[in-house]
């Protein structure tokens, strides 16, 4: 190692930087971040600068570096471009042993500023030895991703119990057993979600009683997998699926999501074709009660957004009778997924003031929709399952006063390889649609924003390398129902 990482209490201790750019400004924020008292020494300055001036963040100097300036001073930072300068302040600094940083300049360092995770109290610290800070910089990039935002708050409740669980515990190797069990268990999944005082309670009684922790309870993690490029994934469903022992998924999640779950959590497919429920609705809502009594955490991944067309809260309706502790995850839903893959802004001052989702599948031949609703002006409609539906659908707006000349589109495996737009008029679409070869899952949209795509597709997935296996790919074999 050629530096030592450490971290440095500076709060109240005076600092100084010298420069005013923007550069500077950076610095001036991390250390008061950091809660330093900040000394800026410069001969010119970024207007932010006085802006913290005036309101007494910091104190400003206005004149050129001196040696004698970083007297008292707990670190030094020099962020000017004039490299004479930068030279003084190092040499000055390490005359006085003072930790000094020279912007983009190691050799004249005695300390780097590292890429930094915060997560306050948990600070996640990166450096290259001042190598190559880009690297640094993507590094950090990653563990964002990695690091559910509530860990500060997870490590505060940590914290406050500390003592308590010394006190409790005598040896080294319990403690650790004990904060490994917290820290990565239901009590963690709670602070996660928002329920820190529950989360405090129950590591309250297991410190009281650590051999008497109730049965492991099981949980459910109901997240919205979006619309098929796993790219859209969340933070928070992607966490939860590295963490399930077992998930029940349909055929609208795409296979590349379903692999991203924890290897070695059991896998159970539960269909759900139009028409064909490989295992019924109720079915499903059972599992996830068995599943959770056994102790076990149940990740039921469903396409899109669980809470729009998806069923999210049938399922999860037995869970709160249940008392089983679930989360509901939001997912890009198939309107935004689409629409924004296909370069169609759902609203737009000049074209659409609202936007309405509404379900298109026939019951029993029959398309039962408030018509009047629909066929308001400024509005765009966005229908989900509605492909077999969609001559009648067309035809009926149509009889209810919208104009034959409506742009409309029909988007088919929005945002995976074979994303395919047909774009057309309520007039035309329908025959557009038929004699295309159209795979599910498909997805409408009718308003005069359709007409923007013509200068805003963006999405084009190379048509000569289409997936070859579109069935399995997105699982479909026929237009999809809730
Ligand atoms: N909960 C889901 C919707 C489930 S209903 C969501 O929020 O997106 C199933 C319907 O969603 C399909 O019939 C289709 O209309 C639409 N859909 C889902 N994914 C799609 C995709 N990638 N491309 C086009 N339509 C999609």
């Amino acid at each position: 190692m050629n530096y030592l990482p450490v971290f440095l209490r500076i709060r109240n201790a005076p600092c100084l930087v010298v420069g005013g750019g923007a550069v500077a400004l950076r610095k001036v924020e991390l250390l008061l971040s950091a809660g330093a008292s900040v000394t800026v020494v410069s001969k010119s300055q970024d207007h932010r600068i006085l802006n913290l001036v005036q309101q007494d963040k910091i104190t400003y100097l206005k004149c050129g570096f001196s040696p004698e300036l970083i007297k008292g001073m707990h670190l030094v930072v020099a962020a000017t471009d004039d490299r004479t300068v930068n030279q003084q302040v190092s040499e000055a600094a390490m005359a006085h042993a003072i930790p000094v940083n020279v912007v983009d300049q190691p050799e004249l360092s005695s300390f780097i500023v590292p890429s930094i995770v915060d997560r306050s109290p948990v600070i996640v610290a990166i450096g290259t030895g001042g190598t190559a800070p880009i690297l640094a910089r993507l590094l950090k990039s990653r563990l964002e991703t990695l690091i559910p935002a509530a860990y500060g708050r997870l490590a505060r409740l940590a914290g406050g119990f500390r003592q308590q669980v010394k006190a409790k515990f005598d040896s080294i190797a319990e403690r650790r057993h004990f904060w490994e069990h917290v820290l990565q268990g239901p009590i963690a999944e709670l602070v996660f979600s928002g329920r820190d005082d529950e989360a405090r309670d129950a590591l309250e009684q297991l410190i009281e009683k650590p051999d008497h922790s109730p049965a492991v309870q099981g949980e459910v993690y109901l997240v919205g997998a979006g619309p098929g490029d796993p790219d859209l994934l969340t933070f928070r469903a992607l966490r939860l699926m590295q963490q399930a022992d077992v998930v029940l998924y349909d055929r609208l999640v795409a296979r590349e999501i379903v692999d991203l779950v924890r290897r070695d959590a059991d896998r159970i497919f539960v269909g759900k074709a139009r028409a064909k429920h490989t295992v019924p609705q109720t079915d499903i809502n059972r599992l996830l009660v068995e599943l959770a009594h056994q102790g076990k955490r149940v990740l039921r991944l469903k396409g899109g957004d669980p809470f729009i067309f998806g069923r999210g809260g049938e399922e999860i309706a037995d869970l709160v009778r249940e008392n089983i502790p679930f989360q509901v995850i939001p997912g890009i839903t198939a309107a935004s997924g689409c629409a924004a893959y296909a370069g169609i802004p759902l609203t737009h001052r000049d074209h659409a003031q609202s936007c309405v989702f509404v379900a298109g599948h026939l019951k029993d031949g029959q398309l039962d929709l408030n018509w009047s609703a629909l066929c308001q002006p400024d509005q765009t409609v966005v229908v989900y399952m509605s492909l077999t539906g969609l001559e009648t659908l067309c035809s009926k707006m149509i009889r209810h006063g919208a104009d034959g000349d409506l742009p409309a589109a029909l988007i088919q495996q929005g945002t995976t390889r074979n994303q395919k737009v047909i774009t057309g008029t309520l007039a035309t679409l329908p025959g557009a649609v038929s004699s295309g070869d159209i795979k599910p899952p498909t997805l409408l949209v009718i308003g005069h924003v359709v007409s923007l795509r013509s200068g805003l597709a963006w999405y084009n997935p190379d048509d000569s390398s289409p997936d070859t296996d579109t069935e399995t790919t997105l699982h479909a074999k026929s237009d999809f129902s809730r």
